[in-house]
């Protein structure tokens, strides 16, 4: 049994000062029902809420934690920076190292510039791609996530329709409806801004299709719109040459952020020799963008993801977690429906379309101490070991038993 009452206490205390006590995607009234909202601390694959409750965790920060929470040589890596002098009057030299380093990572990467979040990154990439063309429309995917600015956010409240005016929206992964976005663009088109793949909220997450991001490739090549791939949420999971790399297409620019540097705050932007000119012109600036200890941390943080095997095994965790929800699913009686890479889990029970079971079932997880979410997709990272998936699935058959219990 969940103990809660210092979360009650402490989003009761907030909610006098904060509004709504907390804000954006980690409220848990944005999440489901029998969530902690306040955590005491993390470490690895786990964290612990303020009552002291111990949950595997599947959400890893959402993205941020890719080899684990407080792993200790990219920490070392961040306060030995913190120690020599984090921000100043312009950078370090680790700046330069790790733009070096990025365009010998990145696929497709001439040059970087960094930022703190991942609105920054995909809003400069927006802004180079007019500033390149001088043209306005972007063309968007219906229903993807690219930040929460108001030419972006998923929410109309205190946005204007002139925010919004030059987005044209399309369907991943649907080529007619492509070119219909871009026949409506006319000679107007700045770029078309893709998700590494389509992991919006609350559906399958579907893959890519080759011939779709190259058909899309084909309209920036004839039309001189950039092509932007949203790396954010799935970059360097995949794979660190960029999430496109395996499907030989090259984005002109590409916007990172969330587990660059495992946690520590930064986002990049990557761009192609092409899109270098209208870069250079552009003005964009942070008071934080500087800062190099999350540099030093993001230059480790590649480093370990280059030369071991951390994704190799990510992988190989997921793989574990899906094979055994499944089996579990079957045993239980429910039929899942698991998309999009194993890294990236999005487990959607069939048939549930109004979330009953998958919010008893993710109550009932974080009662057995796991931590996973009804409908966003989940991540995986480096510190899961098999015993770690193990038990989560030995907590996962207990929460279905209790399911059937409370909400078939
Ligand atoms: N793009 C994608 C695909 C994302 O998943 C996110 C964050 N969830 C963003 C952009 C925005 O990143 P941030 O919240 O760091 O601004």
């Amino acid at each position: 049994k969940l103990v809660n009452s210092r979360d009650n206490a402490l989003l009761a205390r907030a909610s006098k000062v904060v509004p709504n006590g907390v804000w954006g995607h980690m409220a848990t009234r944005a999440i489901g029902p029998g969530y902690p909202q306040f955590f005491a601390k993390s470490d690895g694959c786990r964290v612990w809420d303020v009552d002291g409750n111990e949950y595997i965790d599947f959400m890893c920060a959402w993205g941020p934690n890719i080899l684990g929470y407080k792993q200790p040589d990219i920490d070392r890596a961040a306060i030995d920076q913190i120690g020599i002098g984090d921000i100043g009057n312009g950078p370090t030299e680790v700046m330069v190292e790790l733009a070096e380093t990025v365009v010998d990572t990145i696929d497709y990467a001439d040059w970087a510039l960094f930022q703190k979040n991942g609105t920054d990154a995909t809003t400069t990439c927006v802004t180079v791609a007019r500033a390149t063309t001088g043209k306005r429309k972007i063309l968007v995917a219906r229903g993807a996530y690219h930040g929460a600015v108001p030419w972006c956010s998923p929410s109309v409240v205190g946005v204007t329709t002139e925010d919004r005016a030059h987005l044209i929206l399309f369907d991943y992964n649907d080529r007619a409806s492509l070119d219909e976005a871009v026949a409506q663009a006319g000679d107007d088109m700045a770029a078309i801004m893709m998700t590494a793949f389509r992991h919006d909220v609350n559906r399958d997450q579907e893959m890519p299709e080759e011939a779709f991001l190259k058909h899309a490739r084909a309209i920036c090549d004839r039309t001189g719109a950039a092509l932007i791939l949203d790396d954010v949420r799935a970059g360097f999971r995949l794979d660190v040459r960029g999430s496109w790399a395996r499907y030989g297409v090259k984005p002109d620019l590409g916007a990172y952020s969330k587990s660059i540097a495992n946690g520590w705050p930064l986002a990049a932007v990557a761009g192609s020799k092409s899109m270098l000119e209208g870069a250079s012109k552009i003005f964009v600036t942070g008071s934080f963008w500087y800062g190099s200890a999350a540099m030093a941390a993001a230059l480790k943080t590649i480093e370990i993801l280059r030369t071991t095997d951390a994704l190799a095994h990510i992988e190989a965790m997921g793989q574990r977690f899906r094979a055994g929800l499944t089996e579990i699913a079957a045993r239980n009686g429910f039929e899942l429906s698991q998309t999009g890479p194993v890294q990236m889990p999005m487990v959607r029970f069939l048939g549930d379309e109004d979330l009953t079971i998958a919010n008893a079932f993710c109550a009932a997880a974080l009662r057995h101490g796991i931590y996973l979410h009804p409908r966003h997709n989940m991540f995986l990272c480096a510190a899961h070991q098999p015993a770690d998936i193990d038990r989560a699935l030995e907590a996962a058959d207990a929460a279905m038993k209790d399911t059937i219990r409370t909400a078939r």
